[in-house]
């Protein structure tokens, strides 16, 4: 990708060590996880996983973008479900998409959006995936019944999964936005919190009361955005609790969460997504395919184990 003949040289009047903090913070936590991983017998899936995610992002290679600003040009991910870096990569690729895409609706559907979070019950990290898999069959049930349908004209969805501090309990939930037109809170279609929750009871078909939340999402956009497309996986929870958490429970959260549609759009924001011609969502961001906004000079950064820091390669 990159020509022999690209200058490489190191940050010219800038604070690199500012730049490079969160991400020295970051990979250090994915270095973490991925040693224990590591544990694993070499012949399990999950050594493997370990082995991929000690090599996520470990040369960064930045650029000088064409407003001057030093920015990220290429590295490379592991695409782990776990992955610290990963989750933090694609959790501000999809803040960036929403916030693109809300203003994109809102100028030219006149639309108004309703922040919208679902709950389930803990479950234990084995049963996380079959939960999982619940929910969002739940979920789909909920956003294509009629009435729904009738409210509801977009639909953004983010899975999330906590972990309970005290009996490593998991908690799945959904965050999502919709967006409905703006005579739904004055009109006969204005749904109360409560109502909310019976709809999701029955979406579920759960014999308890499920927790809902429901606010309206106002501007400034980025406050409501960041909330809403955070890590899959809370990381400082992970982190946190990673002495205390079993192997076991490890491999399960990997596991559960796999091969699972963590974000997803429908409807206006669906064709929204589609007009800016924006990337798929649930990919850590993609390496920079077009240069052209770039200039010459690369600057490669690489990671250093030992010291647990990004250090210039010049
Ligand atoms: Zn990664």
């Amino acid at each position: 990708m990159f020509s022999s003949n690209f200058i490489i040289s190191p940050f010219q009047g800038q604070d690199e060590n500012i730049h490079l903090e969160k991400w020295n913070k970051i990979k250090g936590q994915s270095q973490q996880l991925s040693k224990r991983l590591l544990c694993f017998p070499p012949e399990s899936p999950i050594w493997a996983v370990g082995e991929r995610m000690s090599m996520c992002a470990s040369v960064l290679f930045f650029g000088y973008a064409e407003d001057g600003e030093r920015r990220l040009r290429n590295t490379s991910y592991c695409r782990a479900r776990l992955c610290p870096v990963c989750q933090w990569r694609r959790s501000l690729k999809v803040r960036g998409q929403m916030m693109e895409i809300l203003d994109h609706v809102e100028r030219t559907h006149g639309l108004r959006y309703i922040m919208f979070t679902v709950t389930v019950k803990n479950c234990d990290s084995s049963d996380l995936r079959s939960t999982l898999k619940d929910m969002l069959q739940a979920w789909g049930r909920l956003t294509r019944a009629a009435w729904f349908k009738k409210i509801c004209v977009g639909v953004y969805r983010a899975v999330e999964v906590s972990i309970n501090p005290s009996d490593k309990s998991c908690h799945p939930h959904i965050h999502a936005v919709l967006a409905v037109r703006p005579g739904y809170f004055s009109g006969r279609d204005y749904t109360k919190t409560e109502e909310w929750a019976v709809r999701w009871q029955e979406a579920l078909e759960s014999s308890y009361t499920p927790v809902v939340h429901v606010t309206v999402l106002r501007k400034p956009f980025q406050k409501s955005v960041a909330e809403i497309a955070k890590y899959s996986l809370k990381v400082s929870n992970l982190i946190e609790l990673l002495n205390e958490i079993p192997d076991i429970m490890l491999a399960d959260l990997h596991w559960g969460l796999s091969g699972l549609r963590l974000f997803s759009l429908s409807g206006v924001f669906r064709q929204a997504h589609k007009e800016l011609h924006l990337s798929d969502m649930d990919t850590p961001e993609e390496d920079v395919s077009d240069d052209s906004c770039f200039d010459d000079v690369v600057i490669p950064y690489f990671w250093n184990a030992g010291l647990g820091c990004y250090q210039s390669g010049k």
